[in-house]
């Protein structure tokens, strides 16, 4: 094995000693995958109490990822190594987050990017006088990654933002108060501490070494911080640097102006999208990895580690301006990668689930669960095969003994006949989590249905078409009880990127009604301009710039754009294949304005998209095409 990492058991405690003091323990790829290694043979191994991870020498823990070898395979044009690089490494750091044993990190000198990722996810962080700990990604055209993100939009306040754009060198009392470390012992009693650890296997002693730590600054300028990195976007922070003149002002705007705008606008995104939910490292992942991944061809990542680390001439040629960076490239940047989805080590719990209704979504949802490692038994009225499920005769079959079921069906009166057949088969406690969409007196008889035979109801419809089932990247809106949306969410997490517990029974389906509504609202209203916009000479790609990055902007034009050849790739390109076919938007706007009868709801744009929709489905040729061919359909009208 490589002597850059020494692997050793002592006592009670297994002690990995980062070994490359001359590279300031920069962390190689070989090193990553030994760590990986070593905690998963400690896992269950009852001679291992604790883990110790330190770095040789006196000048770092660990400085960064070693990223020379990205550069000459980046330059080479093969970006593959770098991509499996950050996968194995993310799929690291969530491990070290998650590790069911305590992993003592002892962050001297410079701790920084891939450092932050192996020294600051454990459960117990020790700082001392020399620590000096960052996130300076932004500087080399990269996000702050390696779960960075997940600390920054954990940190209080704006912090995090700070922190990620500028890079600015946490001491000791700083990393605690932002929560990048834990305790604060003096360094010299920490070869002490070490030995207590590894001859008791027990953390409580480093409760007897630690020393108060010194105060923060970063703690003293809070309010500061709060005031000028709160903006929105890049632009807004910019702006607020102007307004409000100050030191701060013009010592940040100077550090932002050497930083990649692509970058920190990014970053700024990402901190924004996870502070929507509770923040968690998987999310952090991957989000940072539709970055990483693409950091080589669409960023830049080779210019920065040029700049920085190859020439040294500090001089990065960024290809973006700061002052006018479009929101387009950051969001991207940050879309999901088809067919990509991180892999993390599972907590040993498989699932048994039953899977019933394998279409076009549910297939793919299905063997999702399966390769993450759950026992998935299938069956759908077509005889279909997917990888990994075991094909069951019947429903029942597929229900019988399960812990979770899920169904994935095209409407309301089939979910209420399937459930009618599994329902009495289900084990008491065990979860029905219904994922088609379906109308809100459905979702919600049948939660009645199961919790009066002891079974937790969810309804869960998705958002996120066929590409995000099939890159695990859904989004869930979810009706039920706290205890059954707990229980599902580890599930959610593997076949979608978000999981919002929207409220009681029937909730999930009214949430995705209404957003199904909007989309309904917005195509079309984003299609006629579109239409208006080619009869008064405007051309499309202009249309797009201005409206995608102004107040008419929506996901239907900035990440669906319904114009072929404009915007990110969508199924205009692909001659509006669906996607999301306009029947079942119909669908969808039907249900949207069923409810609406039935809760005596003025909904009057709603019910005009429901019957554009409906002429364009029945009368028209839209049936079998995208949602979005509204354009050609516009465009080959006229003013009636
Ligand atoms: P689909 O028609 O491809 O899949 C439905 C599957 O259910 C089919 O394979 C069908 O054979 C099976 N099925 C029908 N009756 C059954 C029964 N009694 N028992 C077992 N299996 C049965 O449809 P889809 O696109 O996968 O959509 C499924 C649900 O997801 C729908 O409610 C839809 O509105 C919703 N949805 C779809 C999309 C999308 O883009 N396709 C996006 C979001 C939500």
């Amino acid at each position: 094995m490589t002597q850059d990492i020494l692997i050793t058991t002592q006592g009670q405690a297994g002690r990995i000693t980062l070994n490359r003091p001359d590279a300031l323990n920069a962390l190689s790829y070989e090193m990553c995958l030994a760590i990986e290694e070593a905690l998963l043979a400690w896992r269950r191994d009852p001679d291992v109490a604790l883990v110790i991870i330190e770095g040789a020498g006196d000048r770092a823990f660990c400085a960064g990822g070693d990223i020379s070898e990205m550069y000459r395979t980046g330059t080479a044009g093969e970006y593959e190594y770098g991509r499996q690089f950050w996968r194995d490494e993310y799929r690291l750091n969530a491990f070290m987050a998650s590790y069911p044993k305590p992993i003592v990190s002892f962050l001297h000198g410079f701790t920084m990017g891939g450092g932050v990722g192996v020294g600051c996810h454990g459960s117990h962080r020790i700082v001392c006088e020399t620590s000096q700990i960052a996130m300076p990604e932004c500087g080399i055209g990269l996000v702050p990654d390696v779960g960075g993100t997940y600390l920054l939009a954990s940190a209080p306040g704006r912090l995090g933002e700070y922190l990620g754009l500028t890079a600015t060198r946490m001491k000791s009392g700083d990393a605690i108060y932002a929560g990048f470390a834990d305790r604060f012992v003096p360094q010299d009693e920490w070869e002490l501490l070490k030995a207590a650890l590894i001859t008791t296997g027990d953390v409580t002693a480093i409760e007897e070494y630690s020393a108060p730590a010194p105060e923060s600054e970063l703690a003293k300028r809070q309010d500061q911080i709060n005031r000028y990195f709160g903006g929105e976007r890049l632009g807004d922070i910019l702006n607020g640097f102007v307004a409000m003149p100050s030191d701060f002002a013009d010592a940040s705007l100077k550090v932002l102006k050497r930083n990649d705008p692509l970058a920190m606008g990014a970053t700024l995104e990402i901190l924004h999208r996870l502070r929507m939910g509770t923040p968690t490292i998987e999310k952090a992942l991957e989000l940072e990895y539709r970055f990483t991944h693409r950091a080589h061809e669409d960023g830049d990542f080779l210019e920065g580690i040029r700049a920085a680390i190859i020439d040294k001439d500090r001089s990065p040629q960024w290809t973006r301006k700061l002052e006018a960076l479009p929101l387009v490239d950051v969001s991207k940047m940050l879309r999901p990668i088809p067919g990509i989805k991180l892999q993390f080590h599972q907590e040993e719990t498989a699932m048994k689930i039953g899977f019933i209704g394998l279409g076009n979504m549910g297939g793919h949802m299905a063997r999702n669960l399966a390769s993450a490692g759950h026992q998935v038994t299938g069956f759908d009225t077509a005889d279909v095969s997917i990888e990994g499920v075991s094909k069951a005769g019947t429903a029942v079959e597929a229900a019988k003994g399960m812990d979770v079921v899920i169904t994935m069906l095209p409407n309301g009166a089939i979910l209420r006949a399937v459930a009618d057949e599994i329902l009495p088969v289900m084990s008491a406690g065990a979860v029905f989590a219904d994922c088609s969409t379906v109308d809100v007196d459905s979702a919600r008889a049948v939660a009645e249905q199961a919790q009066a035979l002891g079974v937790m109801p969810v309804d869960a419809p998705v958002s996120g078409g066929v590409g995000g089932a099939d890159a695990g990247t859904l989004t869930f809106m979810v009706g039920g009880s706290a205890e059954a949306f707990d229980k599902t969410k580890p599930l959610f997490d593997i076949m979608g990127q978000k999981a919002v517990h929207c409220g009681p029974s029937g909730n999930g389906q009214a949430a995705k009604i209404c957003n199904n509504m909007i989309l309904g609202v917005t195509m079309i209203a984003t299609c006629e301009a579109f239409a208006l916009a080619d009869k008064l000479g405007l051309d499309r790609q202009a249309m797009f710039d201005v409206v995608s990055t102004s107040s008419g902007a929506s996901w239907s034009i900035n990440a669906y754009c319904p114009a072929p050849g404009v915007g990110p790739t969508s199924p205009s390109d692909n001659d509006y294949k669906p996607g999301f076919a306009a029947e079942l938007m119909l669908k969808d706007l039907r249900l949207s304005q069923d409810a609406a009868s039935s809760a005596d709801a003025d909904t009057p744009m709603g019910q005009l998209a429901a019957e554009q929709y409906r002429q364009f489905v029945e009368d028209e040729d839209g049936q079998g095409r995208d949602f979005s061919a509204m354009l050609p359909r516009f465009v080959s009208r006229r003013r009636s």
